[in-house]
């Protein structure tokens, strides 16, 4: 999992702007409403601590929608808690969370703003959670539109208030969005507006049986694991819930071999093949110790340099391509 860092993100003001006043127009007043129509009317104590809730939430103005702190100071099991309790209570459906908050009444691309100009401006080109796949932009019919889905952080059916909050909001892509996350609770995983599994030490390695099977000497089969066995017991955790929660074990297991082979065999062997195929033309060249060296140190600078973009540019599978060069101590 990649960190998404917003201080990165050209139009992150903008989209703040933009989200905030949208929200202010469209939903603050039913939220307003519904606050005001439940501490006249309803003196039961059921309900107190949702209109607390609602309180806070009103009092935060346009800004509620924007804040980096999602749970306003409550703890989360209590917020679990009080939604469950919400459900057993006869007040209007229209006055509880998962209507006041609906994710339907954000346009997804009509109107002045909706999910696929956020996402445009967002400008997130890889997928966070796996980086695997791309979830870019394109053009229709003059529009701005992506091919990535809006993932919720924290799942609306558990956090039903959080259905519109900005940082609740991950560009992802459908893989891990809806075949894996689906609505698990996220609760104690790696949350990518705040670290990465690189923030927090863990790593993608091979079973080193590969290296026999790039120099042709076994034909074993190797597979990938993310390894975080040997950090603290708290971002273990953490780490093993968000492996679990997006199944990237699974699609990292095998999906990537033929990548890891020619990225290996590249490095490795390219250099000295073509320095061998080409030792007629350079047979000076080659029969200089010194020479030879120079020239294959740099031609594998040369090899090394799609790869050094690769990572250097977040593009999918950067963090396994760095770590598994890590694991053989080619450095890049
Ligand atoms: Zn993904």
């Amino acid at each position: 999992m990649i960190r998404i860092d917003v201080s990165k993100v050209k139009n992150w003001e903008l989209i703040k702007k933009k989200h905030s006043e949208w929200y202010e127009e469209k939903i603050l007043p039913s939220i307003k409403k519904a606050y005001n129509l439940l501490s006249k009317k309803n003196k039961n104590d059921s309900i107190k601590e949702y209109k607390e809730l609602l309180k806070k939430i009103k009092n935060k103005g346009k800004n509620f929608v924007i804040e980096r702190e999602l749970f306003l100071g409550y703890n989360h099991d209590y917020l679990l808690d009080l939604i469950k309790k919400l459900n057993n209570t006869n007040i209007s459906e229209n006055y509880l969370p998962h209507k006041l908050f609906s994710y339907d009444k954000f346009p997804n691309h009509t109107g002045k703003w909706n999910r696929h100009k956020l996402l445009s401006l967002m400008g997130i080109q890889v997928c966070p959670y796996c980086q695997r796949n791309y979830i870019s932009s394109f053009e229709e019919n003059n529009d701005k539109r992506t091919t990535a889905d809006l993932d919720h952080f924290y799942p609306k059916s558990l956090y039903p208030f959080l259905a519109l909050s900005l940082y609740n909001f991950i560009p992802s892509c459908q893989i891990c969005n809806s075949r894996f996350k689906g609505s698990k609770d996220t609760y104690n995983s790696v949350y990518p507006y705040e670290e990465s599994f690189d923030d927090l030490g863990a790593k993608f390695k091979t079973s080193k049986e590969i290296i026999y099977e790039i120099l042709g000497e076994k034909n074993s089969g190797f597979s990938v694991d993310i390894d975080y066995e040997n950090l603290k017991d708290e971002d273990n955790k953490k780490i093993q819930n968000s492996v679990n929660n997006l199944g990237l074990n699974k699609v990292y297991k095998k999906s990537h071999n033929h990548y890891i082979r020619d990225l290996l065999d590249t490095i490795e062997k390219y250099p000295e093949k073509y320095l061998e195929s080409c030792v007629e033309i350079f047979d000076k060249l080659y029969k200089n110790k010194d020479k030879k060296e120079r020239f294959i140190k740099h031609f594998n600078d040369i090899i090394k340099e799609p790869y050094r973009k690769r990572i250097e540019n977040g593009e999918p599978l950067a963090k396994l391509t760095k770590d598994i060069l890590d694991e053989f101590n080619i450095k890049i």
